[in-house]
């Protein structure tokens, strides 16, 4: 069998080949590559989908988290509670932006931060909470935002893993004061390229993030902020137009691939299998097993030899990297986000993962572990 890839894209873009190329060529001739009818109607099918008021685009998932950081002023003095279990970008616009990161452990169930050690991080100076839904399972988004309601806090979703998961019915990215999305292109909408967005229901942040992303300017040649350039293209907008009419039948098939994978790896000791315990919202971009027996590594390198490529998010917690050492977290102060780091593995998981291929998945993993 050919080598299992942990996120097969080119046999994605082979079953929508005619319409992506078609989009891209329109925008092609078009002439119109920056900004433009394109965009903006992927903003409005964006906002739509999320069911939230605006959507503004921009250049990644990293700039969607900074612009949101500092369209609410967030800066030096201030302290941003998130995940020590996320990809560096949550942390690297929090010090981007001029602020302290303040790291929680996360929460044996989900592999997302845990809502009791958010509250008890709470201090004078914390602005914002930045709830990481990741591998694509939503946050208790209703627990977060009571916290911030009772502490006058600032909540910004980094729903970069996450597009179209829900928390108890409701998408992620509509909860808190901003949402931030990344189009990368391994994410559950993932353009040919880089790409990002912020999402809200706030009508005047939408307005200034618009500015700021745009030089800090409105009209033209006249800046009010210091800003940036990030802009999503118009050829990604128009493939992401193309891949957002199926999201939803992607996200259930990965949904049906957890399922299959849980049938099949349930009886493999010395491994814990993910839950759901969203209220079926899971959009699995990671199906992230724990190796309890052994050593992962070594289980990791295995399964390549098998033609079976895994991945692991993330090797490092945020609070043990070394561009963090000055922050002065020491090893054994995020003991479970620790130990999870050592034991996590991505199996293969793309919507169109055949079961043939989870099947040898499970094979190998079962042999490698008896
Ligand atoms: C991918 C990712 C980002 C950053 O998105 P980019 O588009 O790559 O900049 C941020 N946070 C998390 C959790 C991510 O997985």
């Amino acid at each position: 069998m050919k080598k299992i890839l942990p996120v097969d894209l080119a046999r994605q873009y082979k079953q929508i080949e005619q319409e992506v190329n078609e989009a891209v060529l329109e925008v092609l001739s078009s002439g119109k590559y920056i900004n433009g009818p394109v965009v903006s109607k992927f903003e409005e099918d964006f906002a739509n989908y999320n069911d939230v008021l605006s959507t503004i685009s921009c250049a990644s998932g990293t700039d969607a988290l900074y612009l949101a950081l500092q369209s609410l002023k967030i800066g030096p003095g201030d302290e941003v509670i998130t995940s020590s279990l996320t990809f560096i970008a949550t942390g690297e616009v929090i010090t981007r932006n001029g602020a302290t990161p303040v790291f929680v452990d996360i929460d044996a169930e989900t592999f997302n931060c845990n809502i009791d050690l958010v509250e008890a991080a709470i201090t004078e100076r914390t602005k914002a909470i930045i709830p990481v839904h990741l591998y694509g399972h939503a946050v208790d988004m209703h627990r977060v935002m009571d916290i911030a309601k009772r502490y006058g806090l600032y909540v910004i979703e980094d729903c970069a893993q996450a597009t179209g998961a829900k928390w108890q019915g409701q998408r992620v990215g509509s909860f808190g004061d901003l949402g931030c999305f990344s189009f990368f292109p391994t994410k559950n909408l993932g353009g040919c390229g880089d790409g990002g967005a912020v999402t809200t229901n706030n009508a005047d942040l939408a307005k200034f993030i618009r500015m700021l992303k745009e030089h800090g300017s409105v009209q033209r040649y006249c800046h009010e902020e210091i800003g940036l350039n990030s802009r999503l293209d118009a050829v990604q907008a128009a493939i992401l137009r193309v891949k957002l009419t199926y999201l939803d039948q992607w996200n259930e098939n990965r949904r049906s691939i957890a399922q299959s994978y849980h049938r099949l790896l349930e009886h493999i000791p010395g491994i814990a299998l993910p839950q759901d315990i969203s209220g079926n919202g899971h959009v699995w971009n990671q199906y992230t097993i724990r190796v309890l027996k052994g050593s992962r590594d070594q289980l990791k390198e295995d399964l390549e030899k098998k033609n079976i490529s895994s991945m692991i998010y993330y090797p490092i917690p945020l609070h043990l990297q070394p561009v963090y050492r000055n922050l002065g977290y020491r090893l054994g102060d995020i003991p479970l986000s620790e130990a999870t780091a050592n034991e996590v593995l991505s199996l293969p998981m793309f919507p169109d993962l055949s079961l043939e291929e989870q099947e040898k998945v499970a094979q190998v993993l079962k042999e490698l572990m008896i």
